[in-house]
C-alpha cells in the first residue's frame, strides 16, 4: 500500500469508534482521519477532533452539530462540520474516503453503510444490523459498487481469517463445497448470566445486563449479548457473508472469548483464531488487511490460561438464539423485522419499560404477527423495519409496558 489511507469513522465517539482511533494513532504515517461523525455526543466528537484534525465531522442530530461547530471555531480547529443524516450519508460516499469504519449501533447506520457500497469504499463493517436488515440487497450493492467488505465483528473476522481466500460478499455455496468448508462455528462467551437461574431473568437490571464479563462495548450491543440475540444477529449475518446455510452454522458458549470462531473443513480439520478479547485485534486487521499490523493489544499467554471450555448454548433460557434461527431459516423479511422487534424492545428493556425475559416475548408476537416477503428495494427495508417497530410498541401497550 503507497500512500497515507483516508479513513472516515461512522461512529466515532462510541466503543468501536473509539478503539479504531487508538489503532489509528499507533499509524500515524499509513492512515489519516478524514471525517468522524456520530449521533450527537459534542464533548467526544470535540476532543477527538482536536487530537486527529479531521477535514470533516458530522453529527446526525443538528442541534448537537451546530454546538460542535461554534465549539471547534472557538478552540481554533479548522475541522468543518456538517448536520443531519444525509450529510452523513454523503460523506461515506466522499471521493476522497478509501475506508469506512460502519459502527453506527442499529439500523441508524443503514443509509452511511449502503452509501459506502454504492461508492465502492472498503466497509470494515462493525453494524452488524444493517446488514442483517438488507441482507441480498446490501450484498448486492457491495458487489456492483465494486466495494470490499470486511468483517469487524470478531467471530466474522476469526471466520474470515481461518478462511482459504478472501470470500466475503464474493463467496457461493459451490465455492465453499469446492474449498471443503463444511461448517462454521461461531463462539459466544455467553454474556454475564450463563449461570444464571430461569427464575431469576426476571428481575434483571439493565446496569446488571450491561456489565459483559468479557467485552467492554455499547448499551445496545451489551443487551443483545446478555439474552444471545447478538449471538443470533451474528448466525444471519455470517450465513450472509460466508455465503452458509444457516443449518450449517453452529453456536459454542466459549466463556473465556479466546478462540473467536472457527471454520470446519471436510477432512475433520478446524481451523480457529484466538486472541484476547479486545476489539483493537479485528479493526486492526481489517485497516491494515492485507498487511498485519501493531493492534496495542496484549499477548496471549496460553500456559497461563491454561483452560479453554466450550459447551452447548441453552435455547431454553435464551430464546432469542431459538427466534434468530427461525428468522434466518425463513429469510426474506424475517431477519429485516427480528432486528427491528429487538431494537425496540431492547430501548424499552433499558428504559426500565420492559423485563429482561420480555424482550423476547414481544420479538417472538412481532415475528408470529410478520407476513414475510421478499425484499427487493431499500423501500421494502424500510417499511418492513418501521412496521416491526409499530408492532412492537403496540405489543408493548397492550401489555401495558409503554404508553
Ligand atoms: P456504542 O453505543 O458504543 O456507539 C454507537 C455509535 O453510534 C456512537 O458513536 C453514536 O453516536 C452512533 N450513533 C447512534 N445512533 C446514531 C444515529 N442515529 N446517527 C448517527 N450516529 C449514531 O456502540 P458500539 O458498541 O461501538 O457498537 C457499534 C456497532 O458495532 C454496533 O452495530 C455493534 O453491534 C457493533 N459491534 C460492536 C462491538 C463492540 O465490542 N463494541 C463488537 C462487535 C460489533
Ligand atoms: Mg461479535
Amino acid at each position: 500500500m503507497t500512500g497515507v489511507v483516508n479513513i472516515a469513522i461512522f461512529g466515532a465517539t462510541g466503543s468501536i469508534g473509539q478503539n479504531t482511533l487508538d489503532v489509528i494513532a499507533r499509524h500515524p504515517g499509513r492512515f489519516a482521519v478524514f471525517a468522524l461523525a456520530a449521533h450527537r455526543n459534542v464533548s467526544v466528537l470535540k476532543q477527538q477532533c482536536l487530537q486527529f484534525s479531521p477535514r470533516y465531522a458530522a453529527l446526525a442530530d443538528e442541534h448537537a452539530a451546530a454546538q460542535l461547530r461554534d465549539e471547534l471555531r472557538t478552540a481554533g480547529c479548522k475541522t468543518e462540520v456538517l448536520a443531519g443524516m444525509a450529510a452523513l450519508n454523503e460523506l461515506a460516499a466522499h471521493p476522497d474516503v478509501h475506508s469506512v469504519m460502519a459502527a453506527i449501533v442499529g439500523a441508524a447506520g443503514l443509509g452511511s453503510t449502503l452509501a459506502a457500497a454504492r461508492a465502492g469504499k472498503r466497509i470494515l463493517l462493525a453494524n452488524k444490523e444493517s446488514l442483517v436488515m438488507s441482507g441480498q440487497l446490501f450484498l448486492n450493492a457491495v458487489r456492483e459498487g465494486n466495494a470490499q467488505l470486511l468483517p469487524i465483528d470478531s467471530e466474522h473476522n476469526a471466520i474470515f481469517q481461518c478462511m482459504p481466500d478472501p470470500r466475503v460478499a464474493s463467496g457461493s455455496e459451490s465455492g465453499n463445497r469446492l474449498a471443503g468448508i463444511k461448517r462454521l462455528v461461531l463462539t459466544a462467551s455467553g454474556g454475564p448470566f450463563l449461570r444464571t437461574a430461569a427464575a431469576d431473568l426476571a428481575d434483571i437490571t439493565p446496569e446488571q445486563a450491561c456489565a459483559h464479563p468479557r467485552w467492554i462495548m455499547g448499551r445496545k450491543i451489551s443487551v443483545d449479548s446478555a439474552t444471545l440475540m447478538n449471538k443470533g444477529l451474528e448466525l444471519i449475518e455470517a450465513s450472509l457473508l460466508f455465503s452458509m446455510p444457516p443449518a450449517q452454522i453452529d453456536v459454542l458458549i466459549h466463556p473465556q472469548s479466546i478462540v473467536h470462531s472457527l471454520v470446519e473443513y471436510v477432512d475433520g480439520s478446524m481451523l480457529a483464531q484466538l486472541s484476547n478479547p479486545d476489539m483493537r485485534t479485528p479493526i486492526a486487521f481489517a485497516l491494515g488487511w492485507p498487511s498485519r499490523i501493531d493492534a496495542g493489544v496484549e499477548f496471549l499467554d496460553l500456559a497461563r490460561l491454561s483452560r479453554l471450555e466450550f459447551e452447548s448454548p441453552d435455547e431454553v433460557r435464551f430464546p432469542c438464539l431459538r427466534l434468530a434461527r427461525q428468522a434466518a431459516a425463513c429469510g426474506r423479511s424475517a431477519p429485516a423485522a427480528l432486528n427491528a422487534a429487538n431494537e425496540a424492545a431492547v430501548a424499552a428493556f433499558l428504559d426500565g419499560q420492559l423485563r429482561f425475559t420480555e424482550i423476547a416475548a414481544v420479538i417472538d408476537a412481532v415475528l408470529q404477527a410478520h407476513t414475510v416477503l421478499p425484499l427487493d428495494s431499500l423501500d421494502a427495508v424500510i417499511k418492513v423495519d418501521a412496521w416491526a417497530r409499530e408492532h412492537a410498541m403496540h405489543v408493548m401497550r397492550e401489555a401495558g409496558k409503554v404508553s
